[in-house]
């Protein structure tokens, strides 16, 4: 299985754990105007990627997109840097942060920007090629797709069934994931291929059921993130999750983007996952074998194409 990084191919088996949803540079200040929301610097995301020694990631997938401060260039620098394998996304994020060509541009004509970056890659500004490995994260603002979202949507749908690349979504309020899912399922995305975001920002149980009969990957990504939920819950629900019958099509991030959420910071950094959240499902009776198919088997699976 191919996983596609900043820096070009790798074969999944030479991974170890990954972390599939998280920011190392990403810029909300634009429309929240909080500089906590800026992550701008390279030399704290290399500080913050050396305390992932010894936890067995080594591969993230970096899922900030254009218009809300994606830097393939400085992405591809902290990759060399921390020896730390980054998957980069591609396409768009949510209303907000959409540049105006979303209105002006055709759907295919979108899906061919997805695909160019997928397959050829970023232009960068020495004239070299740096590859997008995912589509995503694309989001949805509200509690409804609005127009624009909608042919972002559709043009991730066409740009997965092109290349195969997974989309990986944002939900912004519950239940907007089952929208999501539907909307790209009508564009004929093998569900397989569809991982829907920010499932433990609200514990309903029969929403991630939903999600799941399809056969998409539901995703725990805000890992950490007490003011959304505390973890005790967010284990809960997971585990709830896996006695089920879902383990295979669960995975698990913490969707770093503040400067608070980092270790510098007093934040909880990027290990959180697979340390302390780990930890609490372990202490709720999860495998040491069911969480490595969680950080790892699942995502990598996800992930190729
Ligand atoms: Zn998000």
């Amino acid at each position: 299985m191919t996983i596609h990084t900043v820096l070009g191919e790798l074969d999944s088996s030479t991974i170890g754990r990954v972390l599939p949803h998280e920011h190392l540079l990403v810029d909300f200040s634009t429309v929240s105007r909080n500089n906590n929301h800026v992550l701008n610097d390279v030399d704290l995301a290399v500080d913050e990627l050396a305390l992932l020694q010894g936890t067995g990631v080594d591969c993230l997938v970096e899922v900030t997109l254009p218009g809300v401060g994606r830097n393939p260039e400085a992405l591809r620098a902290i990759s060399k840097r921390s020896n730390v394998s980054i998957v980069m996304g591609s396409g768009w994020y949510r209303s907000s942060y959409h540049p105006p060509e979303i209105d002006t541009a055709l759907t295919d004509a979108l899906a061919d920007q997805i695909v160019g970056e997928l397959t050829e890659g970023f232009l960068a500004k020495d004239g070299s090629r740096i590859p997008a490995g995912v589509i995503g994260e694309i989001g949805v603002q509200w509690g409804f797709i609005s127009a624009r979202e909608e042919r972002v949507f559709r043009a991730a749908a066409r740009a997965s069934n092109r290349t195969n690349a997974p989309v990986t979504t944002h939900t912004g309020i519950h239940p907007i994931g089952v929208a999501q899912l539907e909307l790209l399922m009508e564009e004929k995305v093998d569900p397989s291929r569809i991982i829907i975001g920010h499932a433990d920002m609200f514990l309903d149980l029969d929403y991630h059921r939903t999600i799941l009969r399809s056969g998409a990957y539901l995703q725990f990504d805000t890992a950490g993130r007490n003011h959304i939920n505390p973890d005790s819950r967010r284990a809960s629900a997971l585990v709830a999750l896996v006695r089920e019958g879902w383990l295979e099509q669960l995975t698990m991030s913490s969707d770093r983007c503040y400067r608070s959420d980092l270790v510098a910071f007093g934040g909880a950094g990027y290990a959180h996952t697979v340390v302390e959240f780990a930890a609490q499902l372990q202490a709720l009776g999860l495998e040491h074998a069911e969480i490595d198919i969680l950080t790892r088997t699942n995502p990598l699976r996800a992930l190729s194409w």
